[in-house]
C-alpha cells in the first residue's frame, strides 16, 4: 500500500510539524517531503473537527501533487474552557506569543488546569483515493508560567501527565514518545505494516 521508499508529501506548512513527523514515521522508510517545498498551496480548514479538517487538507494535497499525502490536524483543549481552544488553536492570536498570553489569561485564577493536545492524521493514497485516518491524544495540565524553548506553540505552558515541567523544557524524546502526534503515528504505522 505505501511501499518504503515512497514519497508522500506532508500537507502543511508548519515546519516544526513536518520535523515532529518525519521522525516519527521513519520507521515506515517512507520519503516525506515538507509541502512548500513540492509546491504552494493553501486549504481553507472549513471543517468542525480535527479529522474533517486532516481529510480535506489530505485529499486536496494528493489531488495537486499526484502523490500520497499525509495531513496532520490538532489543538489543545481546555477543560475550564470548555474544551476550547480546539481546532481553533492556530487561531485565538496572531503570533504563538499571543496564543500563551490568551491561554494564561484566560485561565487566570481558575485552577483547574486540566488539558489536552489532540491530533488528527489523513493518509490520502491517489491510485485509489482511499484515506486512512488516525487520532492521537496527550492528556496534561496547564503551567502557571511559560518555560523551556523546546518544541512549539503551547508547549512552554503544556506538562504532560507524569511529568513536572511543560514539553518545551523536557527533552525533545519525551515529546517523540507520548504525544498525541505520536499516538496518531503509531496507529498509522500499525494500520500500514497491515496492509502491506
Ligand atoms: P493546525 O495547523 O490547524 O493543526 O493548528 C494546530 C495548532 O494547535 C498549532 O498552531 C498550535 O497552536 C496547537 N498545537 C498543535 N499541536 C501542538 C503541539 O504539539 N505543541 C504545541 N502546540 C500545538
Amino acid at each position: 500500500m505505501l511501499a518504503s521508499g515512497k514519497s508522500v508529501v506532508f500537507a502543511s506548512n508548519n515546519r516544526n510539524k513536518y520535523e515532529e513527523v518525519a521522525e516519527l514515521l521513519a520507521p515506515l522508510q517512507i520519503h516525506l517531503i515538507f509541502g512548500p517545498e513540492r509546491q504552494a498551496i493553501d486549504v481553507e480548514e472549513t471543517a468542525q473537527t480535527y479529522m474533517g479538517n486532516a481529510y480535506i487538507k489530505a485529499v486536496t494535497w494528493a489531488k495537486k501533487t499526484g502523490i500520497p499525502a499525509l495531513a496532520d490536524d490538532s489543538g489543545l483543549e481546555v477543560r475550564a474552557l470548555g474544551w476550547k481552544p480546539g481546532i481553533f488553536s492556530a487561531r485565538v492570536a496572531p503570533s504563538t506569543e499571543g496564543r500563551n498570553e490568551w491561554l494564561l489569561k484566560s485561565l487566570e485564577g481558575i485552577e483547574d488546569r486540566v488539558a489536552k493536545y489532540v491530533a488528527s492524521f489523513a493518509l490520502c493514497l491517489p491510485e485509489n483515493g482511499l484515506v486512512l485516518i488516525t487520532e492521537g491524544e496527550c492528556w496534561g495540565r496547564i503551567a502557571h508560567e511559560r518555560s523551556g524553548r523546546g518544541g512549539f506553540g503551547y508547549d512552554p505552558l503544556f506538562i504532560p501527565h507524569g511529568y513536572e515541567r511543560p514539553f518545551a523544557d523536557l527533552p525533545d524524546k519525551i515529546k517523540a514518545r507520548i504525544s498525541h502526534r505520536a499516538i496518531a503515528s503509531y496507529q498509522l504505522i500499525h494500520i500500514i505494516h497491515q496492509q502491506i
